[in-house]
């Protein structure tokens, strides 16, 4: 199993990659250490999964970390693992050296999957991969994660913050995706974890049915190439804004289309502000949806009383903000993007795409511009080069009529 780690890590990290290890305990709480010597960082990792009773699950960050950022986060002491260590976040990535692609069967929470739900999960692979090869992808790494099968490409270390790649998840997700198998939407971000292959997938308790598996590499390719980037932006901008039926997010019936949308768009905007907002919980009255923030971004602290004073709210209609303390009763969903703006330091970099041509979706991106942004339509200015791929950027020049 030791083998299976280190020949992975070694093939897909080069020298000089810094790579965290990050172990999840059984308690709830992580320990994590950051690595330069991969094979002492195998050595770490199944000493940790073999000899630890209280180690549920090992990963590993998928993409290395800035040097300059390990540096500023001032925690770092190489090739070790200790607890209270401040994890990986989305900006200390440097570049993309992995993209995964995450099949997982659709199954009860926090237990192993069956050998039937498994099985699921390669098929899809097997359609995936077999789609992505008509489109001159490379071969990816195949891993057993236990529980179904993660695919790796290999990035071209080009910048990690690509918006693309998790609009390429979204499309494959809705097209390959079923009642039974998802292609994960949520492994996109630049500072994703995945488990080590080598390691112990302990999801629950270990049945017959549902027993605990190691993950293990099944197939390296013949041929290890990188995916460019330019693939990953052909399929995003193809698939468009709105995947039409299928996959496996769900949704809500009662609710159209497009307000699916900008509840996708509000979870990107969720992951985007990570640092900044803290969702402690969601729950839904009367048909708007409360996402409850442990702190109130105007106070800049959580404001006394129960959780669910300060939310981000989703309506059929609209984005919204609302805090029950006094001082922030007047602040809308606007202000709360300025106030992101300043203390992160950049804007939303919310993403829309349109299909070459399409008028209609033009028309849609529009009208989540106004949902999201809260702007009126006569604010707005006439598009007149759909011909492209539009960005947030894009829109808001629209917006204020620049364009
Ligand atoms: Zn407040």
């Amino acid at each position: 199993m030791f083998v299976h780690t280190v020949c992975f890590l070694t093939e897909v990290f080069g020298p000089g990659d810094i790579v965290e290890l990050r172990v999840m305990l059984k308690d709830g709480s992580i320990v994590a250490g950051r690595f330069t010597d991969l094979r002492k960082m195998a050595v770490v990792a199944q000493e940790i999964d073999t000899e630890w009773p209280e180690a549920a699950a090992v990963y590993f960050t998928i993409n290395p970390i800035d040097p300059v950022a390990a540096s500023r986060i001032g925690d770092f002491k190489a090739n070790s693992v200790r607890s209270r260590v401040r994890t990986t976040r989305d900006r200390d990535v440097a570049q993309r050296t992995l993209y995964l692609l995450d099949f997982d069967p659709i199954r009860p929470a926090g237990v192993c999957a069956t050998q039937g739900e498994k099985k699921a999960a390669y098929a899809c692979l097997l359609r995936v991969r077999d789609y992505l090869r008509r489109e001159g992808w490379p071969e990816p790494i195949v891993v057993d994660s236990g529980n179904g099968y993660h695919c790796y490409f290999q990035g071209d270390r080009c910048s990690p913050a690509s918006p693309e790649w998790p609009r390429v998840l979204k499309y494959l997700d809705a097209t390959f995706g079923s009642a039974t198998v998802k292609v994960d939407t949520a492994v996109g971000n630049p500072a994703r974890v995945s488990r080590l292959p080598g390691t112990m997938n302990r999801k629950g308790a270990s049945t017959p049915d549902r027993p605990h598996r190691r993950s293990m590499v099944v197939e390296y390719p013949a041929q290890w190439a990188p995916l460019d980037h330019g693939k990953i932006y052909r399929l995003a901008s193809r698939a468009g804004l709105i995947p039409t039926g299928g996959g496996s997010t769900g949704g809500h019936a009662d609710m159209p289309e497009l307000a699916e949308n900008v509840e996708e768009l509000l979870h990107e905007f969720f992951d985007e502000y990570q640092d900044n907002l803290d969702i402690a919980g969601e729950f839904e009255r009367e048909g708007v949806k409360y996402f409850a923030l442990r702190e109130c971004p105007f106070a800049g602290r959580a404001h006394s009383g129960n959780l669910g004073k300060t939310c981000i709210t989703l309506s059929e209609r609209s984005v919204g903000f609302s805090c029950f303390s006094d001082d922030c009763a007047d602040h809308t969903f606007q202000d709360l993007r300025h106030v992101l703006a300043d203390v992160s330091g950049h804007a939303s970099a919310i993403e829309f795409y349109v299909r070459p041509g399409d008028d209609e979706m033009i028309e849609e991106i529009l009208a989540l511009a106004e949902k999201v942004w809260g702007v009126t339509p006569d604010e707005m200015c006439p598009v007149d080069d759909p011909s492209r791929v539009l960005s947030a950027a894009d829109v808001k020049r629209m917006i204020r009529g620049e364009a």
